[in-house]
């Protein structure tokens, strides 16, 4: 019984988010303000009244017109509503009643079935990281409906998803607690060296010490560019201003470009290194950064800066290698800005797990525009997202899988590897 509440609950609040989604969608890429003016018919401009604005049930009434006007309003905004609504009843299912989700770090053994986690989840207990986890999923999509439709992931959305995510984790981590990313000394050494190093870095970038790359614009990926460029055709057609083309470089111009790259990744990966490097070596200044990371909440939140730091340096580190490998650019820098905010929260395991699986749903999606016989690519956005969504459920026992492999890594950073 008070399941059926809740999830009743949870749909409602899952519409009432989607039609938020619905407005940060179209006005966030267009730098307007999220909440004044309110929502009003995009044709005529007449304000809506209350009850025409109620998520998905208001589009029904109208019948998918304008009270005022009869402009037919797009069948894409209660579909929001209703896929975020069933999103978010979708994880409170798995979650609280099948018992697929989260784990604490190191959890015993699963059992047999591989996905159920020996760890209760309890909606009385949970839902601070159950409302973190659909603050991501929902973010994600805003992020994907956005990049989808015009090539772009706004910055904003991934830095509040980090800031969110550090920190929520800083304040509901304990080591007992499912989905927490409490760091043992060694790992929050080199989190937080990492993470002073990138804030070196962005003071470096800002006051121009470290050069940007691409300063004439970013170089469009193939994709991107074959549909500017039909855009344009379309725009000349109906007489309209086209818009811009970006810059051409040649194969080695772009290769010359990721040197600034590397540059900006300096910093924090020596700070990383020294920091461990220095806080490994016994001594007093073991102890003092010992008692300072004990806390629960320092702890975990440098577990959300480890997860940040994992989960963009993977895409990073893909984007320049494969960008000197074949002299052009792999990845977009929205991929790794997107990653950095996944991984302050899921952590660092199950963003690095979540890009390395995110090629496979390429190949789903690559399936479903076969079939549909849609020519058009998808950006790579989308299936990171897609990604992390499915890592919520699945990472729990990838986790228990890569555990021991982990734990000879611990060993030998804190035994032999450095200053042991
Ligand atoms: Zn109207």
């Amino acid at each position: 019984m008070l399941d059926w509440i809740l999830i009743l609950f949870v749909f409602a609040l899952g519409a009432c988010i989607g039609s938020f989604l619905n407005v940060v969608v179209w006005r966030l890429p267009r730098n307007q303000s999220l909440v004044s003016p309110p929502s009003h018919c995009p044709k005529c401009n007449t304000p809506l009244a209350w009850y025409d604005n109620v998520p998905i049930f208001g589009w029904i009434f109208l019948r998918g017109r304008c009270r005022y006007c009869h402009e037919s309003i797009s069948i894409r905004y209660p579909l929001v509503e209703l896929f975020t609504a069933l999103l978010l009843v979708f994880y409170y299912l798995m979650f609280f009643i099948f018992q697929v989700g989260p784990c604490p770090p190191g959890a015993p053994a699963v059992n047999e079935l591989g996905f159920v986690t020996p760890y209760h989840l309890d909606i009385a207990v949970d839902w601070p990281i159950y409302a973190l986890y659909m603050f991501m999923v929902v973010s994600l999509l805003a992020a994907s409906l956005i990049d989808a439709e015009l090539f772009i992931i706004p910055i904003s959305i991934p830095w509040l998803m980090a800031a969110v995510g550090i920190v929520v984790h800083a304040l509901i981590d304990h080591p007992s607690g499912a989905g927490a990313l409490n760091l043992s000394p060694p790992a929050a050494a080199l989190a937080a060296g990492g993470g002073v190093g990138l804030l070196l870095s962005l003071i470096g970038w800002a006051l121009g010490w470290i050069p940007t790359s691409f300063a004439a614009g970013e170089p469009a990926l193939e994709v991107d560019r074959d549909l500017i460029e039909q855009q344009i055709k379309e725009a000349q057609a109906k007489g309209e201003p086209p818009p811009q083309l970006p810059p051409e470089y040649t194969p080695a111009q772009i290769r010359m470009e990721m040197r600034h790259e590397m540059l900006f990744l300096l910093p924090p990966l020596l700070c990383a290194f020294v920091w461990t490097y220095l806080t490994l070596r016994p001594g007093p200044l073991q102890h003092w950064w010992q008692s300072l990371v004990t806390p629960h909440w320092i702890s975990g939140l440098l577990g959300a800066v480890m997860g940040a730091l994992i989960g963009g340096l993977c895409v990073w580190l893909t984007r320049i290698l494969g960008t000197l490998a074949f002299g052009r650019v792999a990845m977009g820098l929205g991929d790794v800005h997107l990653m950095l905010g996944v991984g302050a929260i899921v952590g660092a395991g199950a963003s690095a797990v979540t890009f390395f699986i995110a090629p496979f749903f390429g190949i789903l999606f690559a399936l479903y525009a076969l079939i549909t016989r849609s020519r058009r690519e998808l950006p790579y956005g989308p299936y990171l997202s897609a990604a992390a969504a499915f890592i919520l459920l699945a990472y729990c026992p990838i986790a228990e899988y890569l555990r021991p492999g982990l734990q000879v890594l611990a060993s030998l950073l804190q035994g032999r590897g450095l200053g042991g």
